[in-house]
């Protein structure tokens, strides 16, 4: 059978997240290899609006598989909420002869893409690419493992201040709607509570585990609060303890955008290159309107309605393990 697809235009959009050059290569890189051209729209949808196209070969995308970011850009936008806009998006596409169109960012990026698959017939594969590690129908998203690598590398840090100076932490990380970042950082830096969105977050139960560590002779502690916590982040609990145990000395850092940036981890760089090169076979396959996400080590294509309309669950037993192991 022939190959409808001559062109595929690949974007990045939403958040930039470690790992969304290396799945760019990686989709570049197989589009070539079935003979497929391919063009990069810059700032995703924007772009796509404002017909921001340009030509990758292979050497494009030469030395990106280990920067963080995204060589192409990404944004939001305002305008392919619109009709109005996505029909302009279209246009431009047609005008750059793109047949098929490879997304990678989060659950808006997907949610746009799913509204722009239902009103014109332009293929689309989606890539999860957020550090949230939040989206239904995949383990992992691209850049969330380098991005807790970087939470825990600070957190081993601000550590070694706690333990020399007696001093409780409240360490703010991303997650306005999930605490997976939260979660996987906080086990593995051994915080004394992790507080996340998907919980109520008592401030009398944290002030008694803080009051029971101290009687065990714990003088020092790191308390891992994700933004979206019902508390209102890592201020507003920090003074809400303060308030109760006025006598511990208490220390808020909010780790903000340097949890977005770096160098991808090998774990990311093999994921971005594994769903890069899957999405360029389901495009060859016919899907469209999926989103590739690995699941128990085996490739899964989930429909961009699943993926948007559920989340991925968080483990509450991991979370009643961690406050086991910081006893
Ligand atoms: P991150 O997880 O990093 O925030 P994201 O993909 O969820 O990434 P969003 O800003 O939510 O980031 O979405 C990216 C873009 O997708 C939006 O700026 C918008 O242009 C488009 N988009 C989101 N939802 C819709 C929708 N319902 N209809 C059309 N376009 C949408």
């Amino acid at each position: 059978m022939n190959n409808p697809i001559k062109t595929i235009g690949v974007f990045t959009s939403g958040g930039d997240a470690p790992g969304m050059n290396a799945a760019i290569r990686a989709v570049v890189r197989t589009a070539l290899y079935n003979k497929i051209e391919v063009v990069g729209i810059c700032r995703g949808y924007e772009g796509m609006i404002d017909g921001e196209f340009i030509r990758l070969e292979s050497h494009s995308v030469s030395n990106i598989i280990q920067r963080g970011g995204t060589f192409i850009k990404t944004a939001r936008s305002e305008r392919f909420h619109t009709a109005q806009g996505r029909k302009q998006a279209y246009e431009n596409i047609k005008k750059e002869n793109i047949d098929a169109i490879i997304a990678i960012g989060g659950d808006g990026t997907f949610r746009g893409a799913l509204a722009f698959n239902q009103e014109y017939n332009t293929p689309i594969v989606g890539i999860p690419g957020t550090i949230d590690n939040d989206l239904f129908g995949t383990d992992f998203t691209i850049g969330y493992d380098t991005a807790i690598n970087t939470v825990v590398e600070a957190v081993d840090k601000i550590r070694d201040t706690a333990g020399s100076h007696d001093m409780l932490f409240f360490i703010e990380v991303m997650g306005r709607d999930a605490g997976f970042i939260a979660l996987r950082s906080g086990i593995a830096v051994g915080a004394e509570d992790i507080l996340v969105p998907e919980t109520t977050t008592r401030v009398e139960d944290l002030v008694n585990k803080l009051r029971f560590d101290r009687r065990n002779n714990k003088t020092s502690g790191i308390i891992i609060v994700s933004e979206g916590d019902d508390l209102g982040g890592a201020y507003k609990v920090a003074e809400q303890v303060k308030m109760k145990c006025p006598e511990f000395q208490t220390r808020v850092t909010v780790l903000g955008h340097v949890q977005r940036g770096g160098n991808p981890s090998c774990m990311d760089r093999v994921l971005s290159s594994t769903m890069g090169y899957e999405a360029v076979l389901a495009l060859l396959d016919g899907k469209s309107g999926v989103m590739v996400g690995i699941i128990n080590k085996q490739i899964a294509l989930t429909s961009f309605e699943k993926a948007t309309k559920h989340h991925q669950e968080i483990n509450k037993e991991m979370l009643e393990m961690a406050r086991i192991l910081s006893l």
